[in-house]
């Protein structure tokens, strides 16, 4: 079967600026892409049509914004339906600018670029460059990979599912009860009822009932050290924990991130993170992870996915990594990036329904399983609306159960007024998951009034819950000291130091033992953000290398 090539296209009517976009376009991309341009508005939403017809994707549409009768933003608008996930870029003058902004909220603009771009090298490859990369990221073909079969509603399923999906490795999930060739897959595989979940490669045998772990392996996942010595070993896998893995391996360190799940942390479950600086349209956390992984790679830092850290002993100046596979591994100087995970809700009926209509947290996977379904939030935090709203694109019932009046005291303004423009969804004040219903899976809630103590059942689709935070530091029992909540102390706010042993104070963001730093939203005081965490992680580097001068 022959490939057809994603498109790009170009619209102009001038035909000189064709002629031009048409010679840079074909330069660097004609080996990946069909380029392809249309001299007007109304020729370039014709050739969008008859390309969705032939199902062929279009990787990129360049705009010009001025053009008679139907304008560039047009043109983008018109086309959103029928080609979601290309990226769109505005050709402007300089007196367009302020449309091209405009457009950004309107017709999703990913980037607007100034006539002339001379030389392209500089002024037009770089945008187009980063703005394909993301559309290869984000596009899937025609299927050929990883299959997952399992039962509609099993825990073990969802799990590995989530796995292969936070960790961007594409899959196509294939449900036994509804899909006859499931069945034959599974049997073909010598598999039975009782050996689901399996997973199929397209080269090589299935596996039965995988471990995270296994899959891992098998999909090229590092799952081991390559070293038992490094300079420097992060736990967590957050921003905190990829800032600091960019700038400790940029800076010539020998570098080890161990993350249990998948790079990204809390924030790769952030459908849109909008107020990280330099990303005027907002990025997913899926891209930022994706971007931060691929940067601290590159620079030479070692990433091992899935890691679990046990607990850490002291060799002094060593300090030892105990994982859960049983193996160790030694360096001079640790980052605690190891976060924060949600709050338990607990209810009558919760807990065995967890994977199967009750999640913490939300991504495309469990929102795409219940399209259509009335789809609740627990919780009154900005992580709480954000989800909401990102639900409200798979349904048009969403509610927000919140313990108070209103979400004024908890909830940031600009997500309220969002909230408020979204049909979808409502906030139901005063409310209290009272218990869950359900079998094989969630079918209902019963929500309890705080007031007036009355109780009401309601056909539910799915829970999502969003309660407030507690630190990660389980593993690090007593190793170094932690606040009254759990959180790790640094620095002055450390007070009395038990089994300090080196002749200073604590550095900023240092633990109560040397060369044991901690960042982002693990440590105490920490403003719980996205780029406070980027900016604790990398100004931990900065100390570490004066703890490393000392030794
Ligand atoms: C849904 C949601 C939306 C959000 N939206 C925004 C937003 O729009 N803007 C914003 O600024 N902030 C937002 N936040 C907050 C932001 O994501 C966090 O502040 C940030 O991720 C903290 O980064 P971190 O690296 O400190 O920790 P985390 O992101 O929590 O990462 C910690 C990592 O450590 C790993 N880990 C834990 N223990 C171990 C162990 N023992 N061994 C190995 N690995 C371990 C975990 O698996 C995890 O991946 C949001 C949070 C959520 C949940």
């Amino acid at each position: 079967m022959t490939e057809t090539k994603p498109v790009i296209l170009a619209v102009d009517d001038e035909p000189e600026v064709v002629q031009a976009v048409q010679r840079d376009l074909r330069a660097r991309y004609a080996s990946d892409y069909r380029i392809v341009w249309a001299g007007s508005g109304q020729e370039a939403l014709d050739t969008l049509s008859t390309l969705a017809m032939q199902d062929t994707p279009v990787a990129l549409m360049l705009v010009d914004q001025r053009m008679p009768g139907i304008t560039g933003i047009d043109v983008l608008r018109e086309t959103l339906e029928s080609h979601p996930s290309s990226k769109r870029a505005l050709l402007t003058a300089y007196a367009d600018t302020e449309a091209a902004i405009q457009a950004i909220n309107e017709v999703g603009l990913d980037h607007y670029i100034m006539k002339p771009w001379d030389p392209p090298e500089d002024k037009l490859y770089p945008i187009l460059d980063d703005l394909l990369e993301d559309w290869v990221a984000g596009y899937r073909p025609r299927f050929d990979g990883i299959r997952v079969i399992g039962q509609q509603w099993s825990r073990d399923a969802h799990e590995l599912k989530a796995f292969l999906a936070r960790n961007q490795i594409p899959y196509r999930s294939m449900d036994i009860e509804s899909e006859p060739m499931a069945w034959v897959l599974t049997e073909e595989a010598g598999a039975t009822m009782s050996d689901l979940p399996i997973v199929l490669f397209s080269d090589g045998p299935a596996i039965l009932r995988p471990t995270t772990a296994q899959i891992a392996d098998r999909v090229g996942l590092k799952t081991h050290a390559t070293s038992e010595v490094y300079d420097l070993v992060i736990i967590g896998g957050g921003p905190a924990g990829l800032a600091a893995a960019v700038y400790g391996a940029s800076e010539g360190l020998s570098t080890l991130l161990i993350e249990e799940e998948a790079p990204g942390g809390q924030a790769g479950q952030s459908s849109l993170i909008e107020n990280y600086l330099g990303f005027p349209k907002g990025l997913s956390g899926n891209d930022l992870a994706r971007r931060a992984t691929a940067q601290a790679q590159r620079l030479g830092a070692e990433i091992l996915v899935p890691g679990t850290v046990t607990h850490l002993t002291r060799n002094d100046p060593f300090i030892i990594v105990h994982l859960a596979d049983e193996t160790t591994i030694t360096c001079k100087a640790m980052v605690i990036a190891s976060g924060v995970s949600y709050r338990k809700l607990t209810a009558e009926g919760l807990e065995p329904l967890i994977g199967a209509g009750v999640y913490y947290g939300t991504s495309n996977i469990e929102a795409s399983s219940h399209r259509d379904q009335p789809m609740f939030v627990v919780g009154g935090g900005n992580s709480a609306g954000q989800a909401a709203l990102f639900l409200s694109r798979f349904t048009d019932s969403v509610t927000i159960l919140i313990r108070n009046d209103d979400l004024a005291a908890t909830m940031s303004q600009y997500l309220i007024d969002n909230l408020d423009a979204c049909p979808a969804v409502q906030v139901r004040p005063n409310a209290q998951v009272a218990s869950a219903i359900g079998d094989t899976h969630l079918e209902a809630l019963v929500i309890r009034d705080r007031q007036t103590s009355q109780e009401e059942k309601i056909e539910a689709g799915a829970l999502f819950i969003f309660i407030g935070q507690t630190a990660h530091t389980d593993w690090l029992a007593d190793t170094v000291q932690l606040d009254e909540r759990g959180f790790v102390l640094t620095g002055a706010d450390i007070g009395p130091l038990k089994g300090w042993n080196v002749e200073r104070e604590p550095l900023p963001l240092e633990t109560s033992v040397p060369g044991i730093f901690a960042a982002g939203d693990v440590r105490h005081g920490s403003i719980k953000r996205v780029a406070g965490a980027v900016g604790e992680g990398a100004t931990a580097i900065r100390f570490i290398h004066n703890h490393l001068a000392s030794l």
